[in-house]
């Protein structure tokens, strides 16, 4: 054999060796670019669900962090671990567990008895209420607050409730408390039966003890609701967390297997160039054609087989690359889906949670949301801002000589009559029952006043019908400015006094502080 023939036959391994290289580069170019789009998501995806939770987002951060410099299995599969134990955490919360219903009526008791005994007694009855398990029984919770809002009336206090409270007065209580709740809608219907034996409690055939006991377990209903709505959340978080974990254990197949076939690219390259000098120094060495001859194929046919069985090899794992790559991409393509469907669900619950469903107008938690930026607002721009709440006059004779349906239809008209006067600046909700509040930024006390003198005329002059008969309306208000020393409850505090003495004063009239 020549020379020239011995070259060329090298050139011709030589060409198909690389061919391969190049091959294998490009396989290794698309890995990497369906990590990068992996990694992307899983970065979207913590941003669509932080916010969720204070124990989640710290995790989620700092996956987003870790991202960034792209996959490291090993601390991915770390954090996934922490994401885990923190939605498990998040299930066991006792907090999340309490119901809202039994916290606003705390809220609410520990606002109207203020003496440092009742205040004392009701914070340890919440606390007790919220630990205990199995739940305190509605009746005997009842009996505790009592205790708790008249700590010095005698233990007999539990035999019989009609003999020592005033009916009047629990019932009261409860129905301002139902009207301040939200409800859900398919706890309307009970609702309106229960405020109406409430309202009748007096003639009612019914025992007092009945009508509580039913108040109290439609008030355990709405609880169980608001908790399933919960778990609801619960159980998506763990779903992803799950999905998550799931990307996870893939994205290490991929990556073990790029590794195995980069490992297996450098052993080829290492026999090829082995095999190329021991032939190159067998050439030159050689004093006999035929020993050569056995010797160069021999090690030719060696070569062959070698990148042969690279060849299966790479083929087999490209086809299991591509498989997980496939795989990845439909779970990636799912969960944008899942995720972009929570957030829409978690949008429309926020909206619900904000504004009230009679009058259509933001809610007290909206209002206090809002007080919290109009507050940043006023002390960074030092702009003048106003406080006003309205109270409709004598609104209890409506409802009892027209009815309750007429009684709503009246808090709708006030509700637009409101809306339509003011400012697409101005903030107004319906802070509870029958009473208005009204934030107005950039407005001073004076023009503040002027402004309600306006549309408290505007009000009487509208009045309302009911059967065809015109009826009077009147509404009342308090007016405040912010003053430097203000939290949001001073200024609060003084724009009810303001309305205290409108009423006072005779009514249908704001009085500003
Ligand atoms: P005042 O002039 O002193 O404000 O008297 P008032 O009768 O308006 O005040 P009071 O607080 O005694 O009564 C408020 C009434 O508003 C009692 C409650 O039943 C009624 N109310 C609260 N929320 C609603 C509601 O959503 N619909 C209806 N129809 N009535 C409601
Ligand atoms: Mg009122
Ligand atoms: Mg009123």
């Amino acid at each position: 054999m020549s020379f020239f023939s011995k070259t060329t036959i090298q050139d011709k391994w030589k060409e198909k060796y690389l061919n391969l290289l190049d091959e294998q580069d490009q396989s290794k170019d698309e890995y990497q670019e369906k990590e990068d789009l992996l990694c992307k998501t899983i970065v979207r995806l913590t941003i669509a669900t932080s916010g969720l939770d204070p124990l989640l987002d710290p995790h989620l951060q700092s996956i987003r962090e870790q991202l960034k410099a792209g996959i490291n299995s090993t601390e991915l599969n770390d954090k996934l671990e922490k994401i885990t134990q923190s939605v498990a955490q998040i299930k066991h919360e006792p907090a999340l567990k309490r119901t809202v219903s039994t916290g606003l009526l705390f809220d609410f008791l520990l606002q109207h008895y203020k003496s440092s005994k009742q205040q004392a007694a009701l914070q340890q009855l919440h606390k007790k209420t919220s630990t205990s398990i199995p739940e305190i029984p509605p009746n005997e919770l009842f009996i505790d607050i009592l205790k708790a809002i008249e700590p010095d009336q005698d233990s007999s206090l539990t035999s019989n409730i009609n003999s020592y409270i005033d009916v009047n007065i629990i019932s009261q209580h409860l129905l301002s408390f139902l009207d301040e709740i939200e409800i859900p809608s398919i706890y309307h219907h009970q609702t309106k039966v229960a405020k109406q034996l409430l309202a009748d409690s007096n003639q009612s055939s019914s025992s007092f003890e009945d009508i509580l006991d039913k108040s109290f377990k439609l008030l355990l209903k709405i609880k169980q609701h608001n908790q399933s709505e919960q778990q609801d959340i619960d159980d998506f978080l763990s779903h992803i967390t799950e999905q998550l974990a799931a990307l996870d254990i893939k994205v290490l197949g991929a990556s073990s297997s790029a590794q195995e076939s980069a490992e297996n690219r450098i052993r080829l390259d290492q026999s090829v160039s082995e095999q190329m000098e021991e032939l190159q120094l067998s050439s030159s060495n050689a004093t006999k054609l035929e020993p050569l001859k056995v010797i160069i194929n021999n090690r030719l046919a060696n070569l062959t087989k070698e990148i042969q069985q690279n060849n299966q090899n790479e083929a087999i794992h490209r086809q299991k690359l591509q498989q997980q790559l496939d795989d990845l991409i439909i779970k990636i393509k799912d969960m944008e889906t899942e995720s972009s469907d929570l957030k829409t669900k978690l949008k429309i619950a926020n909206t619900q949670a904000l504004r009230d469903t009679l009058t259509g107008l933001p809610n007290r938690n909206a209002y206090n949301e809002r007080m919290e930026i109009e507050l940043a607002r006023w002390k960074r721009y030092q702009t003048p801002l106003s406080l006003i709440i309205w109270d409709i006059d004598h609104f209890k004779i409506i409802n009892d000589s027209y009815g309750h349906k007429a009684g709503d239809k009246v808090l709708r008209l006030i509700a637009n009559q409101l809306s339509d006067h003011s400012r697409v600046t101005d903030f107004i909700s319906r802070f509870g029952g029958e009473e208005f509040t009204m934030l107005l930024p950039n407005t001073k006390g004076k023009e503040a006043l002027l402004f309600a003198n306006q549309l408290r005329q505007a009000i009487e002059k509208a009045g309302f019908n009911s059967s065809g008969t015109s009826v009077k309306i009147t509404i009342s208000c308090g007016v405040t400015e912010f003053l430097k020393s203000d939290t949001d409850e001073s200024a609060f505090d003084r724009a009810d006094k303001a309305l205290y003495q409108a009423k006072e004063q005779g009514r249908n009239r704001c009085c500003a502080l």
